[in-house]
């Protein structure tokens, strides 16, 4: 299972997504709770993905060390704007199995949202992280009304990433027209990107774009049972007041409170709605996100019809990959386990 881990409310940068920090009266900035009770409810768990998460995750290193020094997990990750690495010693980069560095892409769009500095500092990041040997590295993108997705997805490959992720800024942003821009813009760069895709396919190479890679998953592998993140199913987010949530954004939403550390905590069950049941795209969507089933049709109205048309136009643009890669699998270029992929091994959503 996947435990997301809250370090700190705190961040060190106020971007225009999410604002910065969290209220400490909702998130603390430090940890209130008894680290040995989590150890135990997540040693009691032999497929653990530990997942340090914030805030800044890495404005609380100590945290960080005490758990790779204390807790079994099968894999450690963490999700980090990039731009304080060096609080954390290299022997525990060492032992982080996947690290996801938030970059927008190019660097004026990057510092756009983001803060000036922010894609230099980032950059030298992914320098020293890939010179420390990490296996995994994910670039974790915020598509904007300003993102061009092949040439900012591309450029991320171009500066040293292999693999890259990304997120529509449909929660927390004012509403935008962003379906017309999917038509005049997104969707397109989605087939350029398809057409990248196939281009290395034929010549043996993945590229790792993980939406793709999760919606090629479900296609040749199992589909997903509920959203790809795990969130109230396979996922469990940690806050640091000890709260245990089904979502690490819903820290306001009363729904998303599973328990807490010092009493355990219990999935609820998955309520997917009737209009994802019947969708002919469920197994590649799972429903798409817990947080916007929950609370989607009451913040975005008519916004939130938008985001699912895009989802089933970007689901088509990837599944009409298949036809080729069937091609490529037959014929050995590509094998078949090379699109195999877990979102909750890297706490990726999949579905953008
Ligand atoms: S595409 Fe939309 S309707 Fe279909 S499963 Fe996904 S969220 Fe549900
Ligand atoms: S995709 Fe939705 S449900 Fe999953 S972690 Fe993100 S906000 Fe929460």
């Amino acid at each position: 299972m996947l435990w997301l881990i809250y370090t700190t409310g705190e961040c060190n940068l106020k971007c225009s997504y999410c604002g910065g920090s969290f209220s400490p009266n909702i998130v603390p900035w430090k940890v209130k709770y008894d680290l040995n009770v989590l150890k135990e409810m997540i040693e009691a768990d032999s497929e653990a993905v530990i997942i340090f998460y914030g805030g800044e995750p890495l404005l609380n290193p100590e945290f960080i060390e005490d758990i790779m020094d204390e807790i079994q997990a099968r894999r450690f990750g963490i999700q980090t704007n990039g731009t304080k690495i060096d609080l954390l010693p290299e022997k525990y980069w060492k032992k982080m199995d996947v690290v996801l560095l938030s970059i927008d892409g190019r660097k004026q769009l990057t510092d756009r949202f983001r803060g000036k500095g922010t894609y230099d500092s980032v950059l030298k990041s992914l320098i020293k992280l890939n010179s420390i040997g990490i296996s995994k590295i994910i670039a974790r993108m915020t598509v904007t009304q300003y993102t061009d997705i092949y040439e900012d997805v591309m450029h991320l490959f171009s500066i040293g990433f292999k693999n890259v992720h990304w997120q529509l800024n449909a929660v927390w942003s004012k509403k935008w027209n962003i379906k017309s821009w999917a038509y005049s813009s997104y969707i397109p760069g989605i087939r350029k990107l398809g057409e990248k895709f196939l281009e290395e396919a034929s010549q043996g190479n993945v590229l790792g774009i993980i939406p793709f890679l999760g919606i090629l998953s479900a296609h040749y592998f199992d589909g997903y049972n509920g959203p790809p993140c795990g969130a109230g199913y396979r996922s469990i987010s940690v806050s640091t007041d000890g709260r245990i949530l089904a979502c690490p954004i819903a820290v306001f939403e009363r729904w998303a409170v599973l328990g807490d550390v010092d009493k355990g905590f219990k999935f609820k069950g998955l309520e997917i709605p009737e209009k994802c049941k019947s969708c002919e795209y469920f197994r590649y969507c799972g429903g798409r996100c817990l947080y916007s089933l929950m609370e989607g049709k009451n913040l975005w109205g008519s916004f939130y019809e938008d985001l699912d048309e895009i989802t089933k136009r970007t689901i088509e643009e990837v599944i009409s990959l298949t036809k080729y890669l069937d091609h490529y699998i037959n014929e050995g270029i590509i094998s078949k386990d090379q699109l195999k992929y877990d979102p909750t091994q890297d706490s990726t959503e999949v579905i953008p």
